[in-house]
């Protein structure tokens, strides 16, 4: 027997019962991007490995582990992205997005990371990014943490969600508490766990966002990054929560986030949730002031973050549990006998020309009425529209509403407006993501 091709580990084919949910919130997300002022750009799956590795760190998990690396056939490094920010500073460098301009690009699109795939982590997941190139913040850093909230808002997911934020200072502060924090982490070596002892020398930062509980304690009598700021980091952190307080935006200011990738400084932040289980965070960003001249561009601050796409839906999901998410059929139509058949085929493009708003089927692979009938409930169509040789005949047509079982004839002529007239005046309930 020939063997099943199965989907790779960790990769999903979103089926079409969920599609109408992604959907949703992608068009609600989309159109808060647009009010906000922001364009959309479309890079790569693929990029350069050195862009990766230049821009996220050569000590990172996700460069150390979990890309997916390969040559082409010249042999050239060749990465499938692992996340959005790297190639939109890329092609914005490549076609002089950034000079003397602000820029707000936003993106969506898959990316892959070769992880332990479980609930909320997989190999391929799509991040929907946010980036502000040109702007010093903190005023700007408020106002993307503003727009993130309107999104849950908007998804009615706000009361699931917590804002955590954090500075992690400019380089020069993370210089000088590196070697604080190794000399610390030195003296108290036996204690540290096997994924803190790797990481001593060459990551020491993202030490502090040890989940294990030992380590936190450990760190908990430990001097805070956050204590050893420089001023103008202090300024910026401090202002960005006042604005957050003024537009009454609540967060909690977790001095452990650091954040997993080498191109962050000063505002680091993310929203989690409790409901997934551990992988709780569904999006997360900060500013990254050194990255676009690192990769050659010119010298100027940016801010971002990436939502989680199939994290946000589990959370949706978890929230609204009854949420019906397929488009049903409006106008189902059945014939019987060759020649309804016929003029149903050109009858069909009449209606659709006349009703582009709905979803109009035109039942096919025969049977009589009774078992075209029972299609149409089973599609939970709202109308059905009949075609007999009779009514072919008299240039007719039988509407029934499968929500009453009343039925009319009408003439073909005035289908259409028929038609309209009862699918505006039921509610349409079943179409609604939300009851
Ligand atoms: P995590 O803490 O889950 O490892 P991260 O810090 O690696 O996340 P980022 O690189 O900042 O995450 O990506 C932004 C967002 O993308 C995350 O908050 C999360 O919602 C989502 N994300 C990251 N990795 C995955 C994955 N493997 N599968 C699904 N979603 C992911
Ligand atoms: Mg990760």
């Amino acid at each position: 027997m020939t063997k099943t091709i199965k989907a790779i580990r960790g990769m999903n084919d979103v089926l079409p019962t969920d599609i109408s949910l992604y959907q949703h919130v992608e068009t609600v997300l989309a159109q808060i991007l647009f009010n906000y002022g922001f364009n959309e750009i479309r890079t790569p799956l693929i990029e350069c490995t050195h862009l990766f590795k230049r821009a996220i760190g050569e000590d990172t998990d996700i460069i150390n582990r979990e890309m997916y690396n390969f040559n082409d056939r010249h042999g050239e490094g060749i990465t499938l992205r692992p996340e959005g920010t790297a190639g939109c500073v890329r092609a914005g460098i490549e076609h002089s997005l950034f000079y003397n301009q602000e820029q707000r690009l936003w993106y969506m699109g898959p990316m892959f990371r070769y992880e332990r795939p479980q609930k909320g982590r997989y190999r391929q997941f799509y991040q929907i990014g946010s980036e502000v190139f040109g702007l010093k913040g903190p005023d700007i850093d408020a106002e993307l943490i503003i727009m993130t909230a309107r999104c849950w808002k908007i998804l009615g997911i706000d009361n699931h969600v917590q804002l955590e934020i954090n500075s992690i200072g400019s380089i020069e502060t993370r210089k000088n508490y590196h070697h604080i924090l190794v000399n610390m982490l030195e003296k108290n070596i036996k204690k540290l766990d096997n994924d803190s002892k790797r990481r001593i020398y060459s990551n020491p930062i993202r030490i502090l966002d040890s989940k294990n509980p030992s380590m936190q304690a450990l760190l908990d009598d430990m001097p805070s990054l956050i204590d050893y700021l420089d001023n103008a980091s202090r300024e910026h952190f401090t202002e960005l929560c006042r604005l957050l307080d003024l537009a009454g935006v609540s967060y909690h200011i977790n001095q452990r986030l650091v954040r997993g990738l080498d191109y962050y400084n000063n505002t680091v932040f993310e929203w989690i949730t409790n409901s997934l289980g551990s992988q709780g965070a569904i999006c997360a960003g900060g500013r990254y002031d050194y990255l676009v001249k690192l990769l050659g561009g010119p010298d100027i601050p940016a801010v971002g973050c990436a939502i989680g796409l199939e994290r946000l839906i589990l959370l949706v999901r978890s929230v609204f549990p009854l949420l019906k998410t397929q488009k049903v059929v409006d106008i189902y139509l059945i014939s019987s006998g060759q020649c309804a058949k016929n003029s149903m085929l050109t009858f069909a493009e009449y209606l659709r020309n006349q009703l582009p708003e709905f979803k109009i089927m035109n039942h096919f692979g025969g049977g009589n009425f009774s078992a075209q009938f029972a299609r149409a409930n089973k599609l939970a169509a709202r109308l059905v529209l009949a075609l007999g040789e009779n009514e072919v005949a008299d240039h007719q047509c039988t509407i029934k509403d499968l929500s009453n079982g009343i039925q009319k004839t009408v003439s073909q002529y005035h289908a259409a407006g028929t038609l309209r007239a009862l699918l505006t005046n039921t509610p349409e309930k079943k179409n609604k993501i939300y009851d």
